[in-house]
């Protein structure tokens, strides 16, 4: 299979290229092209050429097409999800979920409207809202969820009447590309282009005049850098950025439903999710029953290649992130006790054993900061209030999840969490009509909802009054 950028409605390569592993064999998958600046030029001018006339469309003819992305897609479900595992390395049943969940973005977003809003009008005069595109989207996309996070953007951009340059993270480009085969079939030249680079082409996007949005999911470190070059022509920036969530367990939950729910929500796509659970505190009076029940769990989890079936835990999916996690073990082992994992696997690919860390202090590195893999920490508490400052006590603050059988103590104590979205008794409730964003270090604007969608429009105000 060879894979190509789309340009201008063209598919193209180039001769560069960019090399893709696949993370369960640290083998060579594909080569794919790659662009240079002046491709991203020529992406841009392309963009801003379509963009006149994608504007004028009605709302009605956009989400057709939408609609007919997602059909696209879903008749070609399997190989995207087969692919999506390859580069990705998640099994693939959650491969397969995450297609089926770009299929519903673009469905979901294909339903909404933003009308105009008269937002006064009395005797002879109104004040009305309009919602009109603002240009040029560079959306930005990191190597966990390269196909959902991509549809999070691209379908009220598209939707709202934005034309777009996309630029995929250099390890997991294929999916992008493969979808940009699909953008070809189903929009005008230009309405969408995409771009791969090695990562050192964002940069051009964010800084370029006539993008006129940046949407970028990716680190916190990365987003100050989206941040401070967007601010030399005011852009509008959405970043979805790192998070480091805490679980609270109530005092009210059995033990072993508790490390389930705490095991599964940090160990899922090995960890790489910004809203993993990254930090559980659980009280003193359970402690060793939920440790203990923890590290049964991580040493019966099925670890291998996503393709195989009956696999829980695939690979991490880079060298980079490999290199990053061995890093964070050997930290762990100084200042807290491995109780199960705490290793690579021995085998090619990039594979570590879910680890479960004990008798760790609230410093550790392993505590306060983003490991983003299948290592899970826990702390233990005596005191709710005291519990709460902890999680707190972070400059991210992403998501977060509380765990109580009554369920009036656990609302409370939810709403008392500092960041964007707190689940109780549920972990990962995100849908495309409830709005997601973070708190403090962790974004900035939101996507999902309806204000996901204002988030690609300019409000204009209609403040008339008659003559008379
Ligand atoms: P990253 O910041 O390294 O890269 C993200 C994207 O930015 C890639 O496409 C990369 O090529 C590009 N990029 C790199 N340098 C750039 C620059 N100077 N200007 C513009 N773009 C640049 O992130 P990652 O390692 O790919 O992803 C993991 C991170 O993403 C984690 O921190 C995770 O928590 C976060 N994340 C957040 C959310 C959310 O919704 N908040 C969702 C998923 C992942």
């Amino acid at each position: 299979m060879s894979y190509q950028m789309l340009i201008d409605g063209n598919m193209v390569s180039t001769e560069f290229w960019l090399d893709v592993v696949n993370p369960a064999t640290g083998e060579i998958l594909a080569r794919c092209p790659r662009a240079d600046a002046a491709i991203v030029e020529q992406a841009v001018a392309a963009a801003s050429r379509a963009y006149p006339e994608w504007s004028r469309r009605s709302y009605d003819e956009r989400s057709a097409k939408l609609r007919q992305l997602a059909d696209l897609i879903e008749e070609r479900a399997d190989q995207f999800a087969r692919l999506l595992t390859e580069e990705q390395g998640k099994p693939l049943e959650q491969a397969a979920f995450e297609i089926a969940g770009a299929i519903y973005v673009l469905r979901t977003f294909a339903e909404m409207r933003l009308p105009p809003e008269t937002l006064r009008a009395d005797g002879n005069s109104q004040v009305v809202e309009y919602r009109g595109p603002l240009g040029v989207v560079a959306a930005i996309t990191p190597w966990n969820f390269p196909v959902l996070l991509l549809m999070n953007k691209l379908a009220p951009a598209l939707l709202t009447g934005n034309t777009l340059v996309v630029k995929p993270a250099p390890t997991t480009p294929l999916t992008t590309l493969l979808f940009g085969e699909v953008c070809a079939d189903v929009l005008p030249a230009g309405v969408v282009n995409i771009v791969v680079d090695a990562n050192e082409l964002g940069g051009i996007l964010t800084s370029h005049p006539s993008i006129a949005k940046v949407a970028f999911t990716g680190s916190t470190a990365t987003g100050k850098k989206v941040m401070a070059a967007a601010a030399e022509s005011v852009k509008r920036v959405t970043l979805e950025l790192g998070g480091n969530d805490g679980a609270i367990v109530l005092d009210d939950v059995d033990t072993a439903s508790a490390a389930k729910h705490l095991f599964d929500g940090a160990m899922l796509n090995a960890g790489q999710i910004c809203v993993a659970i990254k930090r559980a505190y659980v009280p003193s009076s359970m402690y060793d029953a939920v440790c203990e029940e923890l590290a049964r769990l991580a040493n019966a989890a099925v670890v291998d290649n996503g393709m195989h079936q009956g696999v829980q835990i695939g690979p991490v999916q880079n060298a980079a992130q490999f290199a990053k996690l061995k890093d964070f073990l050997a930290d762990a082992a100084e200042h807290g006790t491995i109780i199960a994992g705490g290793h690579a696997l021995d085998r090619p690919g990039y594979f570590i054993a879910p680890t479960i860390v004990r008798d760790v202090s609230d410093d550790a590195r392993i505590v306060r900061e983003e490991q983003f893999g299948p290592i899970l920490p826990v702390l233990a508490y005596d005191d709710i209030d005291e519990v709460i400052a902890r999680v707190n006590d972070s400059d991210y603050g992403l998501a977060g999840t509380v765990w109580g059988k009554d369920l009036d103590r656990a609302n409370a104590i939810a709403s008392r969490i500092e960041a964007g979205t707190i689940w109780v008794n549920q972990h990962l409730a995100i849908d495309a009509t409830i709005p997601f964003r973070g708190a403090k270090q962790s974004g900035l604007g939101g996507e999902l909802g309806i204000e996901g969608l204002k988030e690609y429009t300019q409000a204009r105000i209609v403040n008339s009054v008659s003559l008379d």
